[in-house]
């Protein structure tokens, strides 16, 4: 792939001249760590071939209370990936915010790559795989503890489930809020790995008059908004930038 270096060093001057960035990444920041996107067209064609069921139904909180098996099944096989490591992109927003550059990251991924990096504060707007509770009396776990069970169950007999944010499930206001705050006092919010087409993504941009950066294999509805857009691979981008 041929760089263009004047891109990285206008980005690095950007970040330079920057005094509270905010990131705000999706799937794609990921994928790049080896965990590939459930939603996409190949975790679609695997959930229906062996699940005869659609990613959005397997993860639906009706479905949850119906066959709670069968979800952590999928749970398990599709979003949970304990070997995965932060890739560069990761390791890049966490040395910004060492740095002072860097308010916060708002991601919609529930995997813990950033805080595994090293980032503070993250805003993990969809939960996380290492966040788990009794549905009963609320008490905390592991997520080693809901990997050892079928379907895990508390010592008060309630099930244990992933505080992630399922289908049919609203996501939590007050943080949305946060995200929004941290957003809108940025002067320059850099966008990365996802294509902003869907809520909340899309949303939490509106109002947003500040500097954006957006990197993204495919377009956005955001692409003509911002200063700069990358096509790029974000690990290497960033990679480059915060070297
Ligand atoms: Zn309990």
């Amino acid at each position: 792939m041929v760089y263009d270096y004047s891109m990285i060093d206008e980005l690095k001057q950007k970040i330079a001249d920057s005094e509270s960035i905010v990131f705000f990444g999706g799937a794609g920041v990921s994928t790049e760590s080896g965990i590939p996107d459930f939603r996409s067209e190949a975790g679609l064609y695997a959930a229906m071939k062996r699940y005869y069921a659609r990613p959005e139904e397997l993860l639906s909180h009706s479905f949850f209370m119906r066959h709670a098996d069968i979800f952590f099944a999928y749970y398990r096989e599709n979003l949970v990936h304990q070997g995965a490591k932060p890739n560069a992109a990761h390791l890049a927003l966490a040395r910004l915010e060492a740095a002072g550059k860097l308010k916060a990251v708002v991601t919609q991924n529930i995997d813990g790559l950033h805080q595994s990096a090293g980032s503070k504060n993250v805003l993990e707007l969809h939960g996380s795989v290492h966040k788990n509770y009794c549905m009963n009396c609320k008490k905390r776990y592991t997520l080693e503890f809901v990997m050892a069970a079928l379907v895990p169950k508390c010592e008060c007999g309630g099930i244990v489930r992933p505080d992630v944010v399922l289908y049919e499930e609203a996501l939590d206001t007050g943080l949305m809020i946060k995200a929004q705050e941290y957003i809108h006092a940025a002067d320059l919010v850099i966008v990365g790995g996802t294509s902003l087409s869907v809520y909340p993504a899309a949303g939490l941009l509106a109002g947003y008059a500040g500097e954006l950066v957006l990197i993204n294999k495919s377009s956005t509805p955001y692409d003509d908004y911002a200063s700069m857009v990358f096509r790029e691979p974000i690990g290497e981008v960033l990679g480059k930038v915060v070297a």
